[in-house]
């Protein structure tokens, strides 16, 4: 096979000088390391479920709205588009951003901050976290081992963030963390490319559910210069293609401001190798006007989308919906699913454990099943639990 990373530049990440695989295996015939990583995110089972799990919306509020799937493929079209000016390996940014969500909970972020609490007791839960052990250990596809057996690169990628206390429990992986060292440009590229992703399909969701209105949206310069600019080009434009023309050109400059900065910042740093950028500060970045811009989106969006009482009427229910699911089997294991109820009495994965210890066991079991719901699933299960009707059994 011809070397399909021969134009990449020096500092991309190369399948010939990568950290390689936890089990090794030997090398495709037909595709690049990376590319088969990607593939096989894409054939796993929490991959297919990103369908049925919520990002602001609750998955069936709407069919015209992002999903945790959309919004992955979104983030992977952003990433290898600036990927590929900067000649990075595409095929890297792609699997990190179809993964970087998959260890989601159901209902976003109110899902998560509520098993994390949860789990207070247990170890805790973290998205990320969670991404990476599904990758790791979790999905069960092959023979050979637990998990996808990603490239170290890929899990670099996945692993966007970790506390010190997590990073020391997760061997190499979790080195840069406590060594405050970057991860390669792949992984740099993906993280900003999800924020331009959200930012501004949140604006887009937000216009078309009624949540936001044009009137708000025109107090932030960022959206209202944009807008001039369409009203310029298309006199008299109104509704979704105003709204669509300007989030298009939002998104166009903030990849070319990422591309642009980030060019620079490389040239300046001049890295020669992969190493080199972990050692480097971060070399993927927006210019500084671009980044005041950015956070004043986000802080927006804060303010009056993810705030709005719909959306907490939304995230209350779904914090009390996974709280009453995770009390509900951590004090009656027997309702769980046999693959996730910790074997008794005796066998290889119990003998030999303290009490404590198979109560944090049987608790990251339940936290693992209910991660792994969709939107849906997770509030068929909570009726089949608790509601006393016929129906619902
Ligand atoms: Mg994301």
């Amino acid at each position: 096979m011809t070397n399909q990373e021969a134009s990449l530049a020096p500092y991309a990440a190369h399948s010939a000088t990568s950290k390689g695989r936890l089990f090794d295996e030997l090398a495709p015939d037909t595709r690049t390391e990376f590319q088969r990583d990607r593939d096989r995110i894409v054939h796993c089972t929490a991959f297919r479920r990103l369908e049925y799990k919520t990002q602001v919306f609750v998955n069936h509020e709407g069919d015209l709205f992002r999903t945790r799937l959309t919004h992955s493929i979104e983030v992977a079209q952003i990433a290898r588009s600036i990927a590929r000016n900067l000649q990075l390996n595409e095929d890297l940014v792609e699997a990190i951003s179809l993964a970087h969500d998959l260890g989601h909970t159901p209902f976003g972020h109110a899902g998560q901050d509520a098993l994390n609490a949860c789990m207070h007791n247990f170890g805790g839960f973290e998205h990320n976290l969670q991404s990476l052990r599904l990758v790791d250990k979790l999905e069960q596809r092959y023979g050979a081992f637990d998990g996808l057996n990603l490239m170290f690169e890929t899990r670099e990628g996945i692993l966007k963030h970790c506390s010190l206390a997590n990073a020391k429990k997760l061997g190499d992986i979790g080195q840069r963390f406590i060594q405050r060292k970057q991860p390669g440009l792949e992984a740099q590229v993906a993280n900003l490319a999800d924020e331009i992703a959200y930012n501004n399909h949140d604006i887009d969701d937000g216009l078309r559910s009624g949540l936001l209105t044009l009137e708000q949206m025109l107090q932030i310069d960022f959206f209202a210069r944009h807008n001039r600019e369409v009203e310029a080009i298309f006199p008299g434009l109104r509704g979704r293609r105003a709204i669509n023309e300007t989030v298009r050109r939002m998104i166009n400059a903030l990849i070319n401001d990422l591309i642009e900065t980030s060019r620079k910042r490389i040239e300046a740093a001049a890295p020669q190798s992969i190493d080199d950028v972990r050692d480097a500060t971060p070399l993927i970045a927006f210019s500084e006007s671009m980044a005041l811009e950015a956070t004043a989106l986000k802080q927006f969006l804060r303010e009056n989308l993810y705030r709005h009482y719909l959306v907490n009427r939304m995230t209350s229910k779904a914090r009390r919906i996974v709280v009453e699911l995770f009390d509900c089997f951590v004090n009656e294991p027997a309702l769980l699913p046999p693959d996730y109820q910790l074997m008794s009495p005796v066998t290889p994965q119990n003998s030999g454990l303290t009490e404590t210890d198979s109560a944090q066991l049987q608790a990251r079991q339940v936290a693992d099943y209910i991660a792994g719901m969709t939107d849906r699933y997770a509030i068929r299960e909570h009726r089949r639990l608790f509601l006393v009707d016929d129906g619902h059994l």
